[in-house]
């Protein structure tokens, strides 16, 4: 109804959704509860915790001027990604982190009488972009130790199946799919889009199958290991039909000048990178270890920089043990990720690998909460 007086109606399915459930700023973590910022661990979002790269800080500030916009054919980047990847540079396209990547796919290879399948607890995003986009979704829980339930996906998978999303190593269980389980996905027929946000600290990655699978798209980011989530650079590699679709449908100007300078300076750090992917994967390991001599937090196994931790203790009912540990975590001044929902999640913590420097310091705050939080 026009009316000069009141504000534009809003699309009712979209007024309706929940949103996305981001983590907070560490500024306002801090400021709540009245913390010194320099003190807080944030240990929240699983980005690099030895902040961005020296070299690629200079990369940034030497490219000097940002008065013009980007190539929006984003040849440069492609080609060094290709190179990177040792894949053909049609094939690849970058995006304003791999969440645009995800939204771009289910745009372009999903409609809406069609369906996405995916296996919770998986990254909110899959579900979020579903939401959005108004794509229904078929949802196959995890078995109880987080690993796929294959059988049942492969029930799942129908003609009206469009897309099978799932992450490798998966956020926020950390454990990584296996060669024979991607197989018997790609032999449905189904398009598999398989999201490599920390294929890095996996060690592995299954980006050189795309060349042999035309149903298989990897989604790759600068986020985790590059010490860039905040500039917002992602990449896939897809088959060329597909990436030449999504090239001439996304927002022409979407990879921003500074993240295209930094990715470039990034990639040719690779060195640099592999000490501290390195260091990560071994702090990861040392504190799964540590924990393994308390009686009251369980990591899951991870093949990511982050741990998934069942927490036990008694509750006053109202809040789980993992809540609790949260809480008394952050009166600490150490933030973890907690999830209210799936229910299959709350009496868990995830929380991201610190550096090495860190540890001690972690170990030290984490038997302290515990006592708070009144799990000991
Ligand atoms: C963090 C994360 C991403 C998002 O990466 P961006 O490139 O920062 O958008 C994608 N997938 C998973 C599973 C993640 O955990």
């Amino acid at each position: 109804m026009l009316d000069p007086d009141t504000p534009p109606p809003i699309r009712p399915e979209l007024a309706a959704l929940p949103g996305y459930e981001p983590v907070e700023p560490v500024a306002a973590l801090a400021q709540r509860l009245a913390l010194d910022p320099a003190t807080v661990l944030k240990l929240d979002a699983n980005e690099n915790p030895f902040g961005t790269p020296a070299a690629v800080q200079q990369a940034i500030a030497e490219a000097g001027s940002y008065a013009l916009y980007p190539d929006p054919g984003q040849r440069e980047l492609r080609e060094a990604l290709g190179l990177h990847l040792n894949v053909d540079a049609g094939r690849i396209v970058a995006g304003a982190g791999s969440d645009e990547l995800i939204d771009l796919t289910l745009r372009a290879l999903a409609t809406p009488d069609q369906r996405v399948l995916i296996c919770p607890p998986t990254f909110g995003m899959y579900g979020f972009l579903c939401d959005l986009h108004g794509i229904e979704r078929d949802e196959v829980e995890r078995k109880a130790d987080f690993s796929l339930d294959l059988d049942a996906v492969l029930a799942a998978v129908t003609d009206r199946t469009a897309l099978i999303l799932l992450a490798s190593p998966n956020n926020p269980t950390g454990n990584a799919l296996s060669d024979g389980e991607l197989s018997a996905l790609l032999a449905t027929g189904a398009t598999v889009v398989l999201d490599e946000a920390y294929a890095e600290f996996a060690g592995r990655t299954y980006v050189s199958w795309v060349m042999e699978h035309p149903r298989l798209i990897v989604l790759r980011t600068f986020s985790k290991w590059a010490g860039l989530a905040g500039l917002r650079v992602g990449f896939g590699v897809f088959p060329p039909s597909v990436a030449e679709v999504l090239m001439s449908i996304k927002q022409p100007y979407n990879v921003n000048l500074a993240g295209e300078v930094a990715a470039l300076a990034a990639l040719a750090h690779a060195d640099e990178y592999g000490v501290q992917i390195e260091a990560l994967v071994a702090v990861r390991n040392d504190l799964a270890a540590r924990m393994a001599e308390f009686a009251w937090i369980h990591p899951a196994p991870s093949d990511a920089n982050f741990l998934l931790c069942r927490v036990d203790g008694e509750t006053d009912g109202t809040h789980s043990a993992g809540a609790a540990l949260r809480d008394a975590f952050a009166q600490e001044g150490v933030f973890v990720r907690y999830f209210d929902s799936p229910e299959r999640l709350r009496g868990y913590i995830r929380i991201s690998v610190p550096r090495p420097d860190q540890l001690e310091d972690l170990m030290e705050r984490l038997k302290r909460a515990a006592i708070v939080a009144g799990l000991v």
